[in-house]
């Protein structure tokens, strides 16, 4: 208990980070800088068919981003994908607390706490929490840069085993480009080819949250697996669900990378090395390290509530 009771004490307060401050009238982020972080560590795992996709397809077909690294030609998830979808995933969380909280809809609330509703990507507000934690900007109102950082990301097996591609045994998949779009009609020439990333494949991750309160990492846990529900990747609506497992939380900078994560992996004992009793990962920080492991993370995520409360108390 002491152990998570000194991890708490390294988080900042909320009022410091998340209480918008006003500028010519107007509710924005407050700037600051802590010296601070948290890192989460752990491993995505497909559930369903994902298509990790960041570029325009050739003609009616879609292969997704592959790369070749550490030995093995791999699928990349790129930190920009990530990151959006996560974004997403923490502001529909945060709509629903406020609406549980809150006798307001959240359009009403968002409108009286940061001066408009927060619409991702393209109407942000730049006052609220999710925009605290992921930046953003408003013409003639400013700029909040991003709290926390993603990091591109591989498939730990081969393609050739985790890819269903034109030459495997699956082949391609055969879709509608009509998946995003229900208002336009069926017809012959919206059918098309994809390749994929079969269920069972595995992404090593490293987020990094700076200047943390407890409040963006239980929300940042709870985003993920939201996220995960909902689906990452092109036509998320009825693919790219996944399995998240955090190895563990750190007061610290990790001094490995997912390039590591991705040999621990090929060795075998990527887990191994995130044991509580005995762990193998080393993190930096001034202040004194403070890590969590396995189950321990569930102690964050059940602070999300209590510290939600919190948040509103500022506001
Ligand atoms: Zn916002």
């Amino acid at each position: 208990m002491s152990k998570l009771n000194d991890f708490f004490r390294q988080m900042a307060n909320i009022e410091d980070v998340l209480e918008p401050r006003e500028v010519k009238g107007k509710k924005v982020v407050k700037p600051i800088y802590t010296r601070q972080v948290v890192t989460i560590i752990g491993v995505k795992t497909t559930k369903s068919r994902f298509l990790p996709v960041s570029h325009e397809g050739h003609g009616i077909e879609t292969y997704i981003d592959k790369v070749d690294l550490l030995g093995k030609t791999r699928a990349e998830f790129i930190a920009r994908k990530l990151k959006g979808i996560e974004r997403r995933a923490h502001m529909t969380l945060f709509r629903e607390l406020v609406e549980q909280h809150t006798n307001d809809g959240w359009q009403a609330f968002f409108a009286a706490k940061f001066g408009k509703e927060c619409v991702v990507p393209d109407g942000l507000c730049i006052a609220c929490w999710n925009c605290s934690l992921f930046g953003g900007l408003e013409a003639g109102r400013g700029a909040t840069f991003s709290r926390i950082r993603y990091f591109d990301t591989y498939s730990e097996e081969d393609v050739v085993e985790c890819v269903a591609m034109l030459e495997s045994e699956e082949g391609m998949g055969i879709g509608n480009v009509i998946f995003e779009d229900i208002n336009k009609p069926r017809t012959a020439e919206t059918y098309h080819l994809y390749e994929y990333v079969k269920a069972g494949t595995r992404f090593p991750f490293i987020t990094i949250i700076e200047s943390p309160t407890l409040l963006d990492v239980a929300g940042y846990l709870w985003a993920v697996r939201r996220a995960d529900e909902h689906g990452y990747g092109k036509y998320s609506a009825n693919h790219g669900k996944f399995d998240t497992e955090f190895l563990a939380i750190s007061t610290g900078y990790p001094r490995f990378s997912v390039l590591d994560m991705l040999e621990w992996m090929e060795e075998g004992d990527l887990k191994d090395r995130f044991q509580p009793d005995n762990p193998q990962v080393s993190f930096d920080s001034i202040q004194g390290v403070i890590t969590l492991y396995g189950e321990e993370v569930e102690s964050i995520a059940a602070r999300l509530q209590e510290e939600f409360e919190g948040y509103l108390t500022v506001l």
